[in-house]
């Protein structure tokens, strides 16, 4: 029989570098992780690729699945009429395969997968200051003024609710921020994993 998995939450403001942490942490980690790709009603931006980055839905197919039952969590994030849910599908395949399924979701999203996973494994990841969240968000160069504003507003609420994570993280410098990540993550396993595959 396969051990059952892990879920393990990540959320921050936008711009803080989930992202990008998680994407390293995917390739250097030896642990068993699977992304668990969100469906958005959100365009791509440059580079995105529907199925790896997100998977990109019409508002008709995103509400169709909300209906249908198959999120298992879902909601409007930025108040800007794009929706983002986790698939149930996705995460009970993960972990039934005995995969550490890695959800990036927002903080309300995270309260919520929680009801159900009271025993995920929670993670906030800080940017380390309102100003260096403003910078990153301006160099990402994704977004116009008013959405940059938008998630500098949001960012505020979500640091007020970090208290709900078990872990914080500051990501100041990378290589630092996924080492951390990656000796946080191999606590929580019974049988010995090294933390990265170097
Ligand atoms: P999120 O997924 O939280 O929205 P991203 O991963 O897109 O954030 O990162 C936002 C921007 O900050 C990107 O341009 C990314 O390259 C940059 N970034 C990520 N981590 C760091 C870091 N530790 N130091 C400086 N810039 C970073
Ligand atoms: P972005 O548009 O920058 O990719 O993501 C915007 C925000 O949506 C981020 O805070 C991210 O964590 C959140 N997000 C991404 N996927 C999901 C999801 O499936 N559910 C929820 N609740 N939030 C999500």
């Amino acid at each position: 029989m396969t051990t059952p998995g892990n879920l393990i939450i990540i959320s921050g403001p936008s711009g803080s570098g989930k992202s990008t942490v998680v994407q390293r942490l995917m390739v250097d980690s030896a642990l068993p992780l699977a992304l668990s790709v969100s469906a958005t009603t959100r365009p791509p931006r440059p580079g995105e690729e529907n199925g790896r980055d997100y998977i990109f839905l019409t508002d008709e197919e995103f509400q169709a699945k909300r209906q249908a039952g198959e999120f298992l969590e879902c909601k409007e994030v930025f108040g800007r009429g794009y929706w983002y849910g986790t698939l149930r599908n996705v995460v009970s395949a993960g972990l039934s395969k005995g995969k550490w399924v890695l959800l990036e979701i927002d903080v309300q999203g995270a309260l919520a997968v929680l009801q159900g996973y009271p025993q995920a494994i929670t993670i906030f990841v800080h940017p380390g200051s309102m100003a260096e969240l403003e910078k990153r968000l301006r160099n990402r160069g994704t977004e116009t003024q008013d959405s940059i504003q938008r998630r500098l507003d949001v960012a505020a609420e979500e640091l007020a609710l970090r208290h709900h994570y078990t872990h914080e993280v500051i990501n100041d410098e990378i290589d630092t921020t996924v080492q951390q990540l990656c000796k946080l993550l191999v606590q929580y396993q019974g049988e010995k994993v090294p933390c990265s595959k170097n």
